[in-house]
């Protein structure tokens, strides 16, 4: 066990990383090293202290259970005292060790040791019950249950220091979270000091050197950026930041915490998953900071100074800032709270007044909300929540995808989850689905098991894209998330988030959320022919730039959706798989959520036809059978007395965007490389087109119906052609109904249902690619290396695949008319 370990050290030490950490069978192979007593003991127990994870994965099943052996004197190690043994179980963070420690405080010679570790432990959850019953007749209990009602376990944590001096390591422009963290390297992510070898390589590829340079010197860094954190929310991003710029966790083997992010903007999501893990975002003007500057961050103050002393501009921070970094993040402190609270109600004592306290805006008597604002008033059992209102709704619904799951399953176990409270869990396997990498093939295997353990609904690889199946499980007007910045709901309302939110959200039912304000679009008149759904959605930013609301330049760029919540009207007629391309896409406005107005006969159908698909899900041996027994039960519960959440009519939104659908009269694309930057069709036609890909979660089966009708009997096409079905289902019926075969009679590719070239980490476009696309987003190099790529609908996709490149628009109508395709029909 030691030779392969210190191999691994070895071999890892090479890329300049620490070990893995000991996984189950290693424990227990250390464990029995030091039964026999080994001559390396000291070693042995260093590694058993530091190098397993905590929580509620096996390793730490197996520690957990032999220290307690250890604490009662079952087994016997010579540098092991009892004493010794119960301390190393509170630093286990919750799980395993919780119940052990429970069963300690009841054994008179070790209860005050037990007592000390537990104080110190949080994730207590149903196991606080065990606690305050026993601390009726038990001395040590009750001082554990004393000392949580006091809030010691934030009380007796190290202080925030008054001032931080930095120094600056500035990126210029925009950084996404592709930069910090590549979707080509997702498989690493799970493996935090692995994958954060890739942050910013191709953007700022001297950066670790250079923080690790200053960092060798003592100092703290601080990154700067114009435009920090777009993109996907990807936590690995941020435990990229906290590897480089934040510190080492006892006894959490490769994880780090902390870390400073200065942006002149820092994207929603981002800085949301920033609070939540502790790290620091702040949210000031950049602009005349430089790297290498030094700087000071007077934290009792809120003051930045450069090393001129001159002031430079932060916004105000949320009121918890603070509290929630000293508590190594939003998470820690809800769940340190949370458990204080319990501890004071039942010791019938006041909450201390130790903490930060956020004071929510009041509702007028006659408040009126908007349709958003209703569906997490409803899940705050209040009638709607206001901006700016700081609340927790339940959480019903949240989805997890492979390439954040191994994350979310790794924060799981980390928030010693060992059932979810949430009502329903979905894990996909659709970003790795069609070229998986060996080390695939095991994730995929641990992330369905803990999603099964633990109550959640696994699918399988080759179903299909994760929205279009989360889509088909949906309560109207309830609350979810998910960890795919695209979880964006077309029937109630998500508020997708990073991997530890997601996890958090999973496993205990609710989430915190900071209520953002509204953004209402309407659409009005009717859709000329030839426009599609997909002109629909570039009709929004679209708008939005000919109105000076939105601006594509990266340097203080305007964007009205940036963070709000896009609440859509003017489309009740759209079906649910209609309604979500327009939903989907409130991720390329950078909007924390999406709601769409739908009408209630178009949702009652789809329920039940979701109903259906569930139904079958049992047939075929789903697990857990339970989750979709439960998910049945809830959707029926509807159908039994449907009703739709409606706004009120004095509804107050921060901007209304109002779309004349008259006037838009030819396609409109997003061209390279900027979801934002949309032009007409008339503008670009005739632009090369090397590749053309129809697929990802913006399509559906009505669209590879549409490029098989508009297809079938052409030549053969002139750009390669790439189709990816959205789910098994739809390859199924167009298949079919001959679909398949008229792609492949036209040179086309179909790829196995899931996100193929959307994600970027499958199948590539050939480096330098003009590309005409149906995907999300074509930031710089996701389909391919140096690709520059436009988004549109799938109706001009299928015509440029023929042409080899984008029509003219009395091209476009005209073949159209010829195939007598009214456009999105
Ligand atoms: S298809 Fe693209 S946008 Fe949709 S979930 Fe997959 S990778 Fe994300």
């Amino acid at each position: 066990m030691l030779e392969q370990y210190q191999k691994d050290v070895a071999d890892r030490a090479l890329l300049g990383i620490p070990p893995l950490p000991l996984s189950a069978e290693q424990t227990e192979d250390l464990i029995a090293l030091l039964t026999q007593g080994h001559d390396k003991s000291e070693l042995l127990l260093d590694l058993l202290a530091d190098r397993v994870e905590p929580g509620v994965g096996k390793a730490a099943a197996v520690k957990a259970g032999w220290l307690e052996q250890v604490a009662l004197g079952t087994v016997s190690v010579p540098g092991l005292s009892a004493e010794s043994a119960i301390a190393m179980l509170g630093h286990m963070g919750g799980g395993y060790n919780v119940a052990a420690l429970i069963r300690l405080l009841q054994k008179p010679e070790l209860a005050a040791s037990a007592a000390q570790a537990l104080k110190k432990v949080t994730k207590i959850y149903e196991a606080f019950d065990e606690v305050a019953a026993l601390a009726r007749e038990n001395a040590a209990a009750r001082e554990v249950l004393e000392s949580w009602a006091a809030a010691e376990w934030f009380t007796q944590s190290a202080p925030l220091p008054e001032q931080l001096h930095c120094t600056v390591y500035k990126v210029e422009g925009e950084i996404n979270t592709d930069d910090f963290s590549p979707g080509n390297q997702a498989q690493s992510r799970a493996d935090i000091p692995l994958h954060a070898t890739f942050f910013g390589v191709t953007r700022f590829p001297e950066g670790i050197g250079t923080i690790a340079q200053f960092r060798q010197n003592g100092k703290t860094v601080a990154f700067a950026g114009d435009v920090v954190g777009t993109g996907s929310s990807r936590k690995s991003a941020i435990n990229s930041v906290s590897w480089h710029l934040g510190t080492d966790i006892h006894h959490v083997p490769n994880k780090r915490r902390g870390g400073i992010v200065l942006g002149s903007t820092i994207a929603p999501i981002f800085y949301a998953t920033a609070r939540d893990a502790g790290v620091l975002a702040i949210a000031c003007d950049v602009t005349d900071l430089q790297t290498g500057e030094e700087c000071t961050l007077n934290l009792r103050q809120w003051t930045l100074t450069d090393q001129n002393g001159r002031s430079v501009r932060m916004d105000e921070p949320p009121v918890t800032l603070l509290d929630e970094y000293r508590a190594g993040g939003r998470l820690n402190l809800i769940i340190g709270r949370n458990l204080t609270r319990m501890a004071c109600e039942a010791l019938q004592r006041p909450y201390p007044s130790v903490f930060k306290e956020v004071v929510n805006p009041e509702p007028a008597e006659d408040q009126a909300y908007t349709l958003a604002q209703k569906m997490v008033g409803r899940a705050c059992g209040l009638p709607g929540v206001l901006p700016g209102t700081v609340c927790q709704p339940q959480i019903t619904t949240v989805g997890s995808q492979d390439t954040t799951g191994p994350m979310t399953m790794q924060e799981i176990e980390e928030l010693a989850c060992l059932r979810f409270k949430t009502d329903l869990f979905m894990q996909s396997f659709c970003h790795t689905a069609a070229y998986p990498k060996t080390s695939d093939l095991g994730r995929w295997d641990s992330m369905a098991e803990t999603t099964i353990k633990c109550g959640g609904l696994a699918l399988r690889p080759g179903d299909g894209v994760i929205h279009s199946w989360l889509n088909r499980m949906l309560i109207p007007d309830t609350v979810g998330t998910g960890g795919d910045s695209h979880t964006r709901f077309p029937l109630g309302i998500s508020f997708p988030a990073g991997s530890g939110l997601v996890a958090f959200a999973a496993a205990l039912g609710f989430m915190p959320l900071e209520m953002p304000p509204s953004v209402l679009v309407r659409f009005h008149g009717q859709r000329r022919p030839g426009i599609t759904v997909r002109d629909m959605v570039n009709a929004i930013p679209y708008t939005a730039l000919q109105k000076g609301l939105l601006t594509v330049a990266k340097k203080e760029k305007k964007n009205i959706f940036a963070g709000v919540i896009l609440e859509i009207e003017g489309i009740e007629d759209f079906s649910v798989e209609e309604a979500f391309e327009l939903s989907d896409a409130s991720a390329e406005r950078s909007a924390a959520a999406c709601t769409v107005a739908l009408s209630l006969s178009r949702v009652e159908s789809n329920i039940r036809d979701n109903i259906g698909l569930l139904l079958q899900l049992i047939d075929e041996g789903y697990q857990d059978r339970e989750a979709l027994v439960r998910r049945i039960a809830a959707l029926e519960a509807w159908l039994a007395a449907p009703s739709l959440l409606c706004r009120d009519e004095k509804a107050r939104y921060k901007a209304v965007l109002d779309i004349d659908l008259n006037t838009v009269v030819e396609p409109l694309l997003a061209c390279p490389n900027d979801p934002d930057d949309i032009r007409p069709l008339s503008s670009v036609a005739g632009t090369a087109i090397d590749e053309a890909f129809i697929g990802s979660c913006m399509t559906h089966l009505g669209h590879l119906r549409v490029a098989a009708h508009l297809l079938k009997d052409e030549p053969y096409a002139q750009s390669r052609l790439w189709i990816a079905p959205a789910t098994r289902m739809d390859r199924d019926v167009i298949r079919n109904e001959g679909g398949l075969s008229v792609f492949a009679q036209i040179g086309g590719r179909v790829e196995i249902p899931g996100c193929s070239l959307c994600m970027g980490n499958q199948a590539r476009v050939q480096p330098g690619a003009v590309v005409m696309s149906t995907s999300t987003r074509n930031f710089d190099n996701r389909l391919g290396d140096g690709a520059r790529v436009f988004l549109g609908s799938a109706e001009v996709t299928a015509i440029s695949a023929l042409l080899g490149r984008l029509p003219t628009v009395a091209e476009y109508h005209a073949f159209l008319a010829r195939k007598q395709v009214a456009g999105g029909q």
